[in-house]
């Protein structure tokens, strides 16, 4: 008994699998596929206890816990695609959500509202009232915001000893 454990562990032929989901795995990645390996090795990630159909869960970071293996990502979108070979549609319907339900973490959510906010706001009051930025307050023209013609015709005024204000 022993021996057959041995040679089916052991057999060189033997493809190696995964010992989380199952894909192959290569020799070197301590027993996970690549990227079993970089959620569990690399980003220390644990697996959390499966939803109950219908609900979706979170971890103590907030990110979403997929329902069909229990990891954990900020959006499952991805993950659903390319571990489970499922749409995001069908992975919602597996699972017993709503099509609509948001399977990202909230506070991702948040930040990516947050930013779409900043830019707008950037691009509202920086960009559009850029013509207008500088008029409150302004030090007025000074020589180098001065037009190149309008300098020619001081240097010319100037020239001819007209009226400058130029000191
Ligand atoms: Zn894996
Ligand atoms: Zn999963």
């Amino acid at each position: 008994m022993s021996i057959k454990i041995i040679y089916n562990k052991g057999g060189e032929t033997m493809k190696h699998k995964c010992k989380f989901c199952d894909k192959s795995a290569p020799n070197n990645m301590q027993g996970y596929c690549q990227v079993c390996y970089r959620y569990f090795i690399l980003e220390r990630k644990e697996v959390y206890d499966l939803p109950k159909y219908g609900e979706i869960t979170y971890a103590p970071n907030g990110d979403c816990i997929c329902p069909f293996c229990g990891k954990a990502f900020r959006k499952l979108g991805m993950h659903f695609y390319y571990a489970h070979n499922m749409t995001s549609r069908e992975a919602h319907k597996e699972a017993g959500w709503d099509q609509n339900a948001k399977a990202t973490n909230p506070a991702y959510r948040d930040l990516m509202r947050e930013k779409l906010q900043d830019k707008c706001v950037t691009v509202n009051l920086i960009e559009k009232g850029q013509a207008t930025r500088f008029a409150p307050g302004s030090s007025g023209r000074t020589r180098d915001k001065v037009s190149a013609m309008t300098l020619s015709r001081l240097k010319q005024n100037r020239f001819k000893g007209g009226e400058t204000n130029e000191s």
